[in-house]
C-alpha cells in the first residue's frame, strides 16, 4: 500500500551521539587535553587529571571513594572482584542489558543468575530478583536501564535483610535519583561508562564508586594490577589487571564532567515535552516512572502495541526509518542475554565451561517460561535516540512522525 503513505514531511537530520553534532566536547576539552599533553605525563599513576577527575565525580555524587578505569565493563568487573566470589558463587543480574555488565561475572569465575524484568520498565524488580536469591548468591547487580532507576527502597530492603551487597550498573543513568538519592550511590558500589554514546564520554571510559573503606581499596587495588603503590612493602596481592584510565582520557573526562548537569537536565526537558505531544497516541505508551524517580533519559523508549499497529515495535522502526530517515531500535539488544551463545553454549575458558561446570542447574535453567517479563518487554519496546543537542524542532518532528506513522499503519 506504499502509494497510500502520506508524503514525508522535509526530512530532518537528529543530532547523533557517534559524532560531534550530538556531543559536548568542544574547547574545554581541547584545553585540558593539551595541558595533558604538555605536561608529558600521561599515565594516571603520575599525573593530576585522573585523580582530579576522581575528586570531582565523587563530589558530584557526595560519596567518599570514586576511582576511575577503562571501561563501564572493567568498571563491573572491578566492583565484582572487589566483592570476590568463589569460583561458583552467584550473582542476581538482568536479562536485560549490555554483555559489559555479564561477562565480567564469568571472568571471576561466578555464575550469573538472569533475573526476570518489569515489562513497562525494562528493570529488574524485587520480586523477580527475590525469585532469584540462593544460598550461594554472593551479590547483586542491578541495571538502572535507559536512565530509569529501578526500585531501590524495595531491593535494597530485600538485600539488606540478607546481607547481600548491591552492586548499581548506573552506566546510563548519570544523576537519576530515587528518592532524592543518586543511583549507584545507594547500593555497596557504583559503576559508569565514559563510552562514547553515554551522556558524557571520553570515546571509552569508566568510574566505580562506593562509601565503603575496605571495598574502595580493593577496586583501587583491582585497576592497579594489585600492587601496593606507597605502601612500606608494596607487592602485587592478589590477581588483578591493569584497568587503568589514561591521563588523556583523564583531562577530557574532567571538562565533561562540567556538562553533565546541562546534559542530564536538557535531556530530560525535552524527554518531558515529547512525552506531552504523543500522551494521547493511541498504541503507543511513553516512558513509565515511578514517582520516587528521577530519569535521565539515555534513550526514549516506547512501548508499542501490535494490537493497534500491526508488526509492532518493528512495523514502526521501519516505517520511522524509511518515511523520515528516523532510526530507532525495536528490541534493544535483540534477544535475552541468556540467549547469548556464551550463555546459551556455555563458550568461556578453552573448552572447560567454567565457571558453567559449578552451577546449580537451576540457575542456569533459561527455560523461556521464567522469563515472562523479559521476552513481552523486548517484543513491544521501541528505543528511540535521545540527545540533549536535540531542538524543539527535532522534537516536534519526532512527535510528528510518530503520529503520521500510527495514522499510517493502524490504517493499513
Ligand atoms: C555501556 C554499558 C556497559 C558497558 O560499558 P562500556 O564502557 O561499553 O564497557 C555496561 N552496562 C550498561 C548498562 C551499559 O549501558
Amino acid at each position: 500500500m506504499v502509494n497510500m503513505m502520506p508524503k514525508p514531511a522535509a526530512s530532518m537530520q537528529l543530532p547523533s551521539d557517534q559524532n560531534a553534532s550530538g556531543r559536548t566536547l568542544g574547547a574545554e576539552e581541547i584545553q585540558l587535553l593539551s595541558e595533558a599533553i604538555n605536561s608529558g605525563t600521561l599515565t594516571s599513576t603520575k599525573g593530576t587529571f585522573v585523580k582530579a577527575l576522581e575528586r570531582d565525580f565523587a563530589e558530584l555524587l557526595g560519596i567518599k571513594h570514586a576511582y576511575a578505569c577503562a571501561s563501564g565493563s572493567a568498571a563491573v568487573h572491578v566492583a565484582i572482584a572487589a566483592i570476590d566470589p568463589e569460583p561458583g558463587d552467584e550473582i542476581i543480574t538482568t536479562s536485560v542489558t549490555d554483555m559489559g555488565a555479564l561477562t565480567p561475572i564469568l571472568y571471576q569465575g561466578a555464575i550469573p543468575v538472569f533475573a526476570d524484568v518489569d515489562p513497562t520498565t525494562w528493570n529488574v524488580t524485587a520480586e523477580t530478583i527475590e525469585q532469584c536469591i540462593s544460598d550461594r548468591t554472593k551479590a547483586i547487580i542491578v541495571t538502572h536501564l535507559f536512565g530509569n532507576p529501578c526500585n531501590m527502597t524495595e531491593i535494597m530492603a530485600l538485600a539488606e535483610a540478607r546481607g547481600i551487597p548491591v552492586i548499581e550498573d548506573t552506566a546510563q543513568s548519570f544523576l537519576a535519583t530515587h528518592n532524592q538519592q543518586p543511583v549507584g550511590a545507594i547500593g555497596a558500589i557504583g559503576c559508569f561508562s565514559l563510552q562514547q554514546g553515554k551522556h558524557i564520554t571520553t570515546g571509552e571510559g569508566g568510574l566505580v564508586v562506593t562509601n565503603d573503606d575496605a571495598l574502595a581499596r580493593r577496586m583501587y587495588l583491582y585497576i592497579n594490577k594489585a600492587w601496593g603503590y606507597g605502601d612500606p612493602k608494596p607487592d602485587h596481592y592478589f590477581l588483578a589487571l591493569n584497568y587503568r584510565m589514561t591521563e588523556l582520557q583523564g583531562a577530557v573526562a574532567c571538562a565533561q564532567l562540567t556538562k553533565l548537569r546541562g546534559v542530564v537536565n536538557k535531556r530530560r526537558r525535552l524527554a518531558n515535552r515529547l512525552t506531552s505531544l504523543i500522551r494521547d497516541l493511541a498504541g503507543i505508551t511513553p516512558p513509565q516512572q515511578d514517582t520516587r524517580n528521577a530519569h535521565v533519559f539515555w534513550k526514549y523508549c516506547l512501548m508499542v502495541d501490535s494490537e493497534v499497529i500491526p508488526d509492532g515495535a518493528v512495523g514502526l522502526a521501519k516505517w520511522l526509518k524509511e518515511n523520515r530517515g528516523i532510526f530507532s531500535a525495536p528490541r534493544y539488544i535483540q534477544k535475552p542475554a541468556f540467549r547469548c551463545a556464551v550463555f546459551q553454549d556455555q563458550r568461556t575458558f578453552g573448552s572447560s565451561r567454567f565457571p558453567f561446570t559449578l552451577a546449580r542447574p537451576e540457575a542456569v535453567n533459561y527455560d523461556e517460561a521464567k522469563f515472562p517479563g523479559t521476552f513481552q518487554g523486548l517484543e513491544h519496546v521501541l528505543v528511540l535516540p535521545w540527545n540533549e543537542s536535540y531542538t524543539e524542532e527535532h522534537v516536534a518532528y519526532i512527535a510528528q512522525s510518530l503520529k503520521d506513522a500510527v495514522a499510517a499503519l493502524s490504517a493499513a
